[in-house]
């Protein structure tokens, strides 16, 4: 009878990380792959993508067994589909390109019909993955912390009313899982508080701000305060040069706020203060910000770590090392 479930088996480690070990390592993969040793003499799997895919009980078993021996620590999963025969009865001296499918020599180093080199492609597949799985994890992370955010714009929101049109220019950029809760009117447009950001907008261009790149607030002063007098300026700082959908890299942005507007400022006050993204990898606060072209990047001071910023998330993505 045909088998409905197959198996993917995940590289998780080495119990001997010597040279000596990984090289038993790559050979027991040379064995049963017929990939070359030196494949993986320099490059280790990593445990995100599956070794093997879609086994059949009897190969998995196998495989289970050779790794093991080899002191190569991993994790089976069971996958809910039909083993792929082809990798069964497959001659074991071929491999398939993993960009075309192409059966060939298990020692080519490119394909024969698409031309890819292996090596480069499943890297770049690699890295490509990795970076979905952080991204991934960092709104994992984050979603956790919105939580107690929205409760507080909810709560915000049952002593002060937002009028219905309030976000009405903002229809196009508002996610479903933020509560906006105060808008503010500025010469320059206007203004949108909600449980994950401040957004401006002016002329149909929007700002995504997130609370934690706000390094200051500051109201009042400067020459601009005294020639617009029923004005008050609000000014936002960030912990590092903020790049605009138009294309600029700003150090601040102001706005002239209208006289109701401007009474609400405690509030922008406590929110651009209260919040500060900490290193998804070891969890303290200790960052360096930094701004490379369109995009804002933390390294954290204690673990090294660095991170790219996604400002419409509000979310600090481990970056990978180069
Ligand atoms: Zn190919
Ligand atoms: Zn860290």
């Amino acid at each position: 009878m045909a088998e409905t479930h197959s198996y993917d088996i995940f590289i998780l480690g080495l119990k001997d990380a010597s040279a000596q070990g990984r090289h038993r390592f790559a050979a027991t993969i040379e064995t049963l792959t017929g990939r070359s040793a030196t494949d993986f003499d320099d490059n280790f799997p990593s445990g995100i993508l599956p070794m093997f895919e879609a086994l059949d009980t009897e190969r998995a078993q196998k495989i289970v067994d050779t790794l093991s021996d080899a002191g190569i620590m991993i994790e089976v999963r069971p996958i809910d589909a039909p083993p792929v025969e082809e990798l069964v009865d497959v001659d074991p001296h071929t491999r398939s390109c993993p960009a075309c499918n192409q059966r060939q020599p298990a020692e080519a180093v490119e394909c024969g019909k698409c031309g890819v080199v292996f090596a480069k492609y499943e890297r770049e597949q690699l890295l490509k993955m990795q970076q979905d799985h952080n991204l991934e994890q960092a709104m994992i992370n984050a979603a956790q912390v919105r939580e107690e955010w929205v409760q507080r714009a909810q709560k915000y929101l049952e002593t002060h009313k937002l009028e219905k049109d309030a976000t009405v220019e903002f229809s196009t950029i508002l996610m479903n899982d933020e509560v906006p809760f105060l808008r503010l009117d500025s010469d320059e447009g206007p203004l949108l508080l909600t449980s994950r950001r401040i957004i401006s907008e002016n002329d149909g261009k929007f700002e995504s701000i997130p609370y934690e790149m706000i390094d200051e607030v500051e109201y009042g002063g400067g020459r601009l305060a005294t020639s617009k007098k029923a004005k008050q300026r609000l000014q936002l700082n960030f912990h590092s040069p903020f790049p605009t959908s138009g294309g600029q890299v700003i150090k601040n942005i102001a706005w002239h706020l209208d006289k109701e507007s401007s009474f609400s400022k405690e509030v922008v006050f406590e929110w651009g203060y209260a919040r500060n993204f900490i290193c998804g990898s070891c969890g303290v606060r200790e960052l360096e910000y930094r701004t490379d072209g369109d995009k804002v990047h933390m390294r954290c001071m204690h673990c090294a770590t660095d991170h790219e910023i996604n400002m419409k998330e509000g979310v600090a993505v481990p970056a990978l090392a180069e």
